[in-house]
């Protein structure tokens, strides 16, 4: 197996990782992998057939590979090129699995299966087109597929608020040009010798971007259950011998089961117990904010002395650290707290558009 053959299977490894990961955003209600293969595949071989085409076309008006591989050819040629057609791609997607489009977080999903399709299709291009790619090849796999993503996620999200809550055409287009100068600005720092060290740092606060808005539409998803009423239904099952981490008591314990966790009521002392895994899961699906659980870890004091470990001073964990506890007040206020938060620092502190796009979305 050449190298180049082995860069292909790789990119398309790295492809599968990512459309796994990208579906772990995609919190409440998952897209099915098939679906979003059939949008990876459809997606991405429409995008590269119309970019090859309208590359094909700029020919004829001299517009050629090296007068393009610069700041001027990126930012009105290359960016505006791939952006419009992966918004094409999106559109196919869209025409064939409509009914998959059924909140915010599809859109910006589906977009992340084109811009994976193209990407990967052109790196299959790069590989297959002779010299000097090996280089080209590892660069492409690790810093523009990501980068591919990122720069389009924004036409997902207005391309859905365009389809499915009427919103005018218009976010269609300032989307497909914030898409553009972000992909512009990227290539333009690729191609350029002085610059090129700024390539990951810009990179990296477009991925930022990109995630807070995946954030946003997360917090704002219809499909978002309410933390409390998971409680208000119990299972009638009773979980046995199982101690509880805050009083010791062994009595059987209420279970209460759901598709997000499971958790149970301690009678002594009112608390909910639960793994670790669980109260994990608890904060990664009811506050988006992708942080791992060691880096939302506080120490917490309770009245009676004990010192424990807490997230965000709302859920404890016991001695041995693999079994919490919690208030589902408590617990259900402090999410409340950081979704408020999420949907505050998405609104006033976004790089590229804060009210820019509020303006234009809301
Ligand atoms: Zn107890």
């Amino acid at each position: 197996m050449t190298f180049i053959n082995l860069s292909v299977w790789i990119s398309a490894l790295i492809g599968v990782i990512i459309i796994a990961w990208i579906r772990s955003f995609d919190i409440y209600e998952k897209e099915t992998f098939m679906a979003m293969i059939w949008a990876f595949l459809a997606g991405g071989i429409t995008a590269v057939m119309i970019a090859l085409g309208v590359y094909e076309f700029l020919r004829i008006f001299g517009l050629e590979d090296e007068v393009i591989s610069n700041t001027l050819g990126s930012l009105l040629v290359i960016g505006p090129v791939e952006e419009f057609a992966k918004l094409m791609g999106l559109v196919v997607v869209y025409a064939l699995i409509r009914k998959q489009f059924n909140e915010l977080t599809d859109g910006i999903i589906y977009m992340s299966c084109v811009a994976l399709g193209f990407s990967i299709i052109e790196n299959f291009f790069y590989a297959n087109s002779g010299e000097g790619t090996q280089y080209l090849l590892v660069y492409r796999a690790f810093i523009s597929t990501p980068a591919h993503i990122s720069f389009s996620v924004i036409i997902g999200y207005a391309w859905y608020r365009y389809k499915k809550e009427n919103k005018p055409f218009s976010t269609v287009i300032v989307a497909l040009a914030i898409a553009s100068i972000l992909h512009g600005v990227f290539d333009a720092l690729a191609f350029s010798p002085w610059f090129n060290f700024l390539l990951l740092i810009y990179l990296w606060l477009i991925l930022r971007q990109s995630l807070r808005l995946v954030q946003y539409t997360n917090v704002v998803s219809p499909f978002r259950p309410e933390f409390k009423e998971l409680f208000d239904s119990p299972s009638g099952e009773k979980a046995e011998g199982i101690g509880c981490p805050n009083c010791g008591s062994s009595a059987p314990k209420e279970l209460c089961r759901n598709s997000f966790f499971t958790s149970c009521r301690c009678d002594d002392c009112g608390y909910q117990i639960a793994s670790r895994n669980d109260i994990r899961k608890i904060f990664r699906i009811f506050a988006p904010e992708y942080k791992r659980l060691s880096k939302k870890l506080v120490p917490a004091r309770f009245n009676d002395g004990r010192t424990v470990m807490s997230v965000y001073g709302s859920a404890f964990f016991g001695h041995s650290g693999s079994t919490g506890f919690f208030r589902v007040e408590e617990v259900a206020g402090r999410l409340q707290a950081i979704n408020d938060e999420l949907l505050d620092r998405f609104r006033k502190r976004s790089f590229i558009s804060a009210n820019l796009l509020r303006r234009f979305f809301e």
